[in-house]
């Protein structure tokens, strides 16, 4: 009893739903040189057991980069660089479909083995196998479907990933409103991702 408590309360806060982020918006993209942290990013794509390598995904994981650093974590002085690009093959988590409400905890346990303590794992799904969810982020681990790679979903969860918790404030990267609005994280979350990086950085 206990653990399903525990895992209902995980997956209210982990999982982000999927309203209204597939809004176009503009950001200007500013990249810097001048960088404060540094941190890898492994992509991960989650595939049906026997499926090998990316098939049916498309993309480029270097534009994907580029486009988190550019729009969202260069002018917090906060640099992501591509790490590995690899699969996981997890019939569970590649039709979330069947999991409805336990979106999460599917994606913490499938991934339990198989994501590094050194830096963030994305975990790139279908969003046509998922009903509700944008993506979840938590324990440096995200998970985002391929719709939303280009939107603000995927800071918001990389935030998650780092420890940052919904924020209300419409426009904040971490608001759970108007996701289509978000491009700014507070000088707390700031702050706070850095703490996160540093202490990642330690434990290497
Ligand atoms: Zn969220």
């Amino acid at each position: 009893m206990k653990l399903l408590k525990l895992l209902f309360v995980l997956s209210i806060f982990v999982s982000c739903a999927a309203e209204d982020d597939s809004d176009s918006y503009a950001i200007e993209q500013i990249f810097s040189d001048n960088l404060e942290k540094t941190i890898k990013v492994d992509i991960i794509y989650v595939q049906p057991s026997g499926v090998s390598g990316k098939s049916s995904y498309n993309l480029n994981e270097n534009d994907f980069i580029a486009n988190l650093n550019g729009s969202f974590f260069h002018r917090y002085g906060i640099g992501l660089e591509k790490g590995d690009v690899k699969t996981l093959n997890s019939d569970e988590l590649y039709d979330l479909k069947d999991n409805r409400g336990r979106e999460s905890s599917v994606f913490l346990q499938e991934t339990q083995d198989y994501y590094r303590e050194d830096r963030i794992n994305i975990f790139v799904m279908k969003r046509s196998n998922t009903i509700a969810i944008a993506g979840i982020g938590k324990d440096k681990r995200a998970l985002i479907t391929d719709e939303f790679l280009f939107t603000s979903t995927a800071p918001h969860e990389i935030g998650h990933a780092l420890g940052l918790h919904h924020y209300p404030e419409e426009g904040n990267i971490m608001s759970q409103i108007r996701p289509y609005l978000r491009t700014d994280f507070t000088s707390v979350q700031i702050d706070r991702l850095k703490k996160t990086l540093e202490k990642i950085e330690e434990e290497k």
